[in-house]
């Protein structure tokens, strides 16, 4: 395969910022569904330096999914502005949204790889958008890509798992496999969306490290949203907590004790019984 099948890494979207030098700027964003009675977004706006880890806290149905599936166009805001690496994402024609896309890493909770792919093929394709054309199979990608994904892959601890179908593996390494390829594809931002939420507390632990540590390594700013708040601290440097759609808690973590994080679930659950449910992460004895 010829090598100048492969398209410049300056193709994408550039390194434009968006103003005031941040990743990403979001101001008084809304969002409604279903013909303005579910209002999801109520009036957030959050700017985030580049190279900054964002996470997201809430509880289900606060907003987290949609505010992160409008950070990559996947929603148009009702109203307000969203601009993304220089990009403000309502103007963008379809070939633009394409090319801010390829700078954006998705990881989501069901991991979303093709289980009868082996390891190394789903990798690869996280490069689908760096190369010209079609590819089907792994050799089919020029071999400077297929050395990178091993090492994306060894990065990853799944070297020796690269030609193995991935629905073989489980769960946490389905997860690293989905990391492995969002890496692939040289982001400038990766979006996870309860990225472990899939997986056992030490699984999580691991995978959530694996992932601060190699975006930290190639500068990436990440925006993640989690159900753990245990995890949330011991990984990002700066907390969002939604409710309603409205951020209701915006600090960064150095020096935030649990028990000002715990106020965003609170005061639905005066009581405090529903605490501990976010307070530790969750065991599913069936994900691993
Ligand atoms: P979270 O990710 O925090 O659980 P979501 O962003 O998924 O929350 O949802 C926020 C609110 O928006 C919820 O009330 C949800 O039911 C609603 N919602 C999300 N997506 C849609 C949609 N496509 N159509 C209608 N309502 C939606
Ligand atoms: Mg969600």
């Amino acid at each position: 395969m010829k090598q100048d099948n492969i398209v410049p890494p300056d193709a994408g979207s550039g390194n434009a910022l968006a103003s005031g030098g941040n990743a990403v700027e979001v101001k008084d964003l809304v969002k409604t569904f279903d013909n303005g009675n579910v209002r999801a977004l109520d009036g957030v706006s959050i700017s985030v330096p580049v190279g900054q880890l964002l996470v997201i806290i809430g509880l289900s149905g606060s907003g987290k999914s949609t505010f992160l599936r409008h950070l990559n166009g996947l929603h148009l805001p009702t109203e307000g502005s969203v601009e993304v690496l220089g990009n403000v994402i309502p103007d963008l024609k379809r070939p633009e949204l394409r090319s801010l896309r390829r700078d954006i890493g998705f990881v989501f909770q069901q991991f979303n790889i093709v289980g009868r792919l082996t390891c190394i093929e789903n990798v690869l394709s996280g490069a689908l958008g760096r190369i010209r054309g079609p590819r089907i199979g792994a050799m089919m990608y020029p071999k400077s890509l297929r050395v990178e994904a091993f090492e994306q892959l060894e990065r990853v601890g799944l070297a020796d798992r690269a030609w193995q179908r991935t629905d073989t593996l489980s769960g946490g390494q389905q997860q690293r496999v989905a990391i492995a390829r969002s890496l692939m594809q040289k982001p400038k931002i990766v979006l996870a969306d309860e990225p472990v939420a899939s997986l056992d507390p030490e699984i999580s632990g691991q995978v959530m490290e694996l992932l601060v540590q190699c975006c930290i390594e190639d500068g990436i700013t990440v925006l993640c949203s989690l159900h753990q708040v245990d995890l949330a601290l011991g990984w990002a440097d700066r907390l969002i907590g939604l409710r309603d759609g409205k951020v209701v808690l915006d600090s960064l973590v150095k020096g935030l004790d649990q028990e000002e994080v715990m106020g965003v679930y609170r005061e639905l659950d005066p009581t405090g019984e529903k605490e501990n449910e976010y307070r530790v992460s969750e065991t599913d004895p069936s994900s691993q």
